[in-house]
C-alpha cells in the first residue's frame, strides 16, 4: 500500500511491483488526465528540473521514460553548455560538463510517471481516497485507515505524503517510536509566470540560472524551458517575504537580478499566464535512521522523510533513488531489519542535499535551526570550489556530479582535488 501518487509513491511502485503481487497507490487528489498543477502538490507550479541521477534511475526502471519525457516536450542539456548560471557575481562559461538533465513541468513529469506505473501489472492507483491513518498496534503497522472510515490492511504501508507527512501523529497513535526532526527555517517564496517560447529567445543557452551571492542577495531568478513551446520563469529567494504577486514586482525583481539576461527575455517574451506564489517555510527532515526499532510495516520516502530548499532541484531524484533503496532492501530482510538498513541507506542518499542547502541557507543571518556540524568550513570549501568552478573545467565536472547525485560528496575532499581547488580559486581571485 503507497500512500500518496507523488513522484515518491510513483517510483515506489514501480519498485514495489517487483516484488509484490498487488500494489495500491492512495491518493487524495483528483489526479488530472491533462499534465496541470493539482491541490495536493501546490510545487507544481513552479519549475522542475530532473537531475541525471533522477532521470538515469527512472530510466532505467522505466525504460523508455527519459524518450517519451522528450517526445513530450522535455528539453535535454548539459549543465555546462545549456544552463546560463551566474553565481558569485560572474556568468560562468560555457564549458560541457557530460551531466544532462531534463527541464520539464513537474505535472508533466508525474503525469508520464503515473501512466507507465498504472500499466503495470497488479498496480491500481485509486484517486480521490485520503488516508488519516494508520491501523496495527505497537507491534506494528497492518494497513491504513481512509476518510470515510474504511480500513484496509497491508503486508507493507510506504508513506509517501509529502512534506506536510503526518507520520509522527499515526505512529504515535498506535504507540509506535516517532523520530527526531530537524527543521532549518529559510523563508524561501518563488513566484512563476509561464511566456512564449520562440527559437532564437536565448541564442547560447537553453535555460537560465541567476543566485544571489550571500549575505548581501537575496533574490534568484531561474527560466527553464517546458513543454508547449513555453518558459517557465521563477523569481524567488530566501526570506523573501515581498515575493512578487503581481507583474510590475516580478518585473522589476527581474530587472534588478545581476546578470541582465532574465530580464531581457521576459522584456522581449509574450506572457502565457498570471504570477503563482509557492512558499517553502523550511527545510525539514525526519531522522528515521537513528530510531532503535523502526515500526515494521510501515516506511517513509521522499519528501515525507526529507524536503529541502530546492534551490538545487535535487527532490524528486532523491526520492527515485530512495526508492531503488527500499527495493534492495527488501531483497535482503523483512520487518524491522528491512526499515533499518532501507533508512540508512536514505539518509547517505539525502545528506548530500541536506549539507548543500542548509549550508547555503545559513549564509543568511535570518536562518534559523540546528546547524550542522563544521558548516562554516563547509561553506568557506564550497564557496573555494565556486570560484574555481568558474575557471577550471574539470573543477566543475566534479562539482556538478556530486550536486547532481551521481558521485558521491567525498570525491571534493581527495587531497590532490582540494589542492587544486585551492590553486584555482586564488588564480579566479587574483583576476578581480
Ligand atoms: C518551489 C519548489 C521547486 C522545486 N523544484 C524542484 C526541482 O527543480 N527538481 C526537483 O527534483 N525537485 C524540486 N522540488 C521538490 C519536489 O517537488 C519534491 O521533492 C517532490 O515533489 C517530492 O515528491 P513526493 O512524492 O515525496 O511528495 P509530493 O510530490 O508532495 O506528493 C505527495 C502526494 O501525497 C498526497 N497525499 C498527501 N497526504 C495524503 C493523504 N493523507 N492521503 C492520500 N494522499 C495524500 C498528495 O496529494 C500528493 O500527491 C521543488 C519543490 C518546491 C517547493
Amino acid at each position: 500500500m503507497v500512500i500518496g501518487a507523488g513522484i515518491a509513491g510513483l517510483t515506489a511502485a514501480r519498485v514495489l511491483s517487483d516484488r509484490y503481487d498487488q500494489v495500491t497507490v492512495l491518493d487524495r487528489d483528483e489526479l488530472p488526465d491533462e499534465p496541470v498543477p493539482r491541490r495536493g502538490v501546490p510545487q507544481g507550479t513552479q519549475p522542475h528540473i530532473l537531475l541525471a541521477s533522477g532521470l538515469r534511475e527512472l530510466d532505467a526502471r522505466l525504460p523508455g521514460f527519459e524518450a517519451e519525457l522528450i517526445a513530450a516536450g522535455g528539453t535535454k542539456f548539459d549543465m555546462g553548455t545549456g544552463l546560463c548560471t551566474y553565481r558569485l557575481g560572474r556568468r560562468w562559461p560555457s564549458v560541457a560538463t557530460g551531466v544532462e538533465l531534463v527541464a520539464a513541468t513537474r505535472p508533466l513529469i508525474e503525469g508520464l510517471l503515473r501512466d507507465r506505473v498504472t500499466k503495470l501489472p497488479g498496480v491500481t492507483i485509486r484517486h480521490r481516497v485520503a488516508v488519516s491513518g494508520l491501523t496495527g498496534s505497537a507491534a506494528g503497522v497492518t494497513g491504513v485507515l481512509l476518510d470515510s472510515g474504511e480500513t484496509i490492511g497491508s503486508g507493507l504501508v510506504v508513506d509517501c505524503t509529502g512534506r506536510g507527512a503526518r507520520s509522527d501523529r499515526w505512529l504515535t497513535a498506535l504507540g509506535l517510536p516517532t523520530p527526531a526532526q530537524l527543521e532549518v527555517k529559510v523563508g524561501v517564496a518563488y513566484a512563476s509566470r509561464l511566456y512564449r517560447r520562440r527559437p532564437g529567445d536565448l541564442p547560447d543557452w537553453e535555460a537560465i540560472f541567476t543566485l544571489p551571492t550571500s549575505p548581501h542577495e537575496r533574490v534568484d531568478g531561474l527560466v527553464f524551458p517546458v513543454e508547449g513551446d513555453r518558459w517557465l520563469v521563477a523569481i524567488g529567494g530566501w526570506h523573501f517575504p515581498e515575493v512578487p504577486t503581481d507583474v510590475e514586482a516580478f518585473e522589476r525583481f527581474a530587472r534588478e537580478l545581476p546578470d541582465p539576461l532574465l530580464g531581457e527575455l521576459i522584456g522581449r517574451a509574450e506572457p502565457l499566464s498570471d504570477i503563482v506564489v509557492a512558499k517553502f517555510p523550511s527545510s525539514r527532515r525526519r531522522l528515521f535512521e537513528q530510531l532503535e526499532e523502526p515500526p515494521p510495516g510501515y516506511v517513509a520516502l521522499g519528501d515525507a522523510i526529507c524536503s529541502v530548499n530546492p534551490i538545487y532541484g535535487q527532490g524528486m531524484a532523491c526520492a527515485a533513488l530512495s526508492a531503488g533503496a527500499l527495493g534492495a532492501a527488501l531483497d535482503k530482510h523483512s520487518g524491522t531489519a528491512m526499515a533499518r538498513e532501507y533508512y540508512a541507506a536514505v539518509a547517505t542518499i539525502v545528506e548530500t542535499p541536506w549539507q548543500f542547502a542548509v549550508g547555503g541557507d545559513f549564509g543568511y543571518s535570518q536562518t534559523t535551526g540546528p546547524r550542522p556540524r563544521g558548516i562554516k568550513l563547509l561553506n568557506w570549501y564550497s564557496r573555494q570550489i565556486a570560484y574555481a568552478s568558474q575557471i577550471d573545467a574539470e573543477v566543475n565536472r566534479a562539482f556538478v556530479r556530486v550536486q547532481q547525485l551521481l558521485d558521491p560528496p567525498s570525491v571534493l575532499t581527495r587531497p590532490e582535488f582540494v589542492l587544486r581547488v585551492l590553486r584555482k580559486a586564488g588564480e579566479r581571485r587574483r583576476q578581480g
